[in-house]
């Protein structure tokens, strides 16, 4: 018996391109005023790019049949292969927002939205609120803008088994980084995030995305999410 050669072994698989993969890509991250490192571990899809979070909430869209309902969908710092999808999949319900980002549909400051009260049923916030200096007036108008009885989905970085940390006198980006793990972060969360999102209104459930999307061990390594990243749902009262 021959051994086959030159055929790659396809382990993986990324949900959110939805391509069988070889290997998961480092992540180099900017440590600020021009340098970089590459960080231990294969984190990103090497085809669209990804991270976990944008993998997770692929799944748990799937998992709990969220398209389906047709939701009002608000879409911040959209990723730009799950926009593709949502769009493809809502059409006019679907509004991207970002204050920076080019093409999204609304240019908006998250701490001042010119959006109306009450206007979406979901909302997903990815790695936005840890650059935000005034996250709580953030926060008060993600509950705004959230029809009563929808969900946002917030996801930061957040460090447990410590009190969310930061000091807006460290401005230099090489000192944000370590202070706050990426240069242009303003803050690193600890599980009291919840407290924060409580006091803007919500009725708050953190998660582990692994723990909730009903998925066999095997599955979850075959798509790199293993990781438990602390996850919160945040629902407006009826
Ligand atoms: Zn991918």
């Amino acid at each position: 018996m021959g051994k086959t050669i030159g055929v790659p072994a396809l382990p993986y698989y990324c949900p959110v391109c939805e391509n069988k993969l070889p290997y998961w890509q480092p992540f180099r991250r900017d440590i600020g005023n021009g340098k970089s490192r590459l960080e231990p571990g294969g984190r990103l899809c090497p085809l669209c790019f990804t991270f976990e979070r944008t993998r997770h909430i692929v799944l748990y869209l799937k998992h709990f049949k969220i398209l389906e309902a047709k939701p009002r969908f608000l879409h911040f710092a959209p990723e730009n292969i799950l926009e593709g999808r949502l769009r493809a999949a809502l059409g006019s319900q679907y509004v991207t927002t970002d204050l920076f980002k080019k093409g999204v549909d609304r240019k908006e400051d998250i701490t001042k939205m010119t959006i109306q009260t009450n206007s979406f049923d979901f909302i997903y916030c990815s790695n936005v609120l840890e650059h935000i200096p005034d996250d709580r007036a953030a926060m008060s108008e993600l509950h705004r803008v959230l029809a009563p009885g929808g969900t946002a989905i917030i996801q930061v970085p957040i460090k447990e088994g410590q009190k969310t940390y930061e000091d807006f006198s460290i401005t230099d980006p090489e000192a944000r980084f370590q202070h706050f793990g990426q240069a242009d972060h303003v803050r690193w969360y600890g599980p009291d995030i919840q407290e924060r999102l409580e006091a803007a209104g919500f009725e708050v459930t953190p998660f582990y995305m692994a723990d909730v999307l009903g998925l066999p061990p095997a599955e979850l390594e075959r798509m790199n999410i293993a990781r438990k990243e602390l996850c919160h749902k945040c629902v407006k009262k009826k």
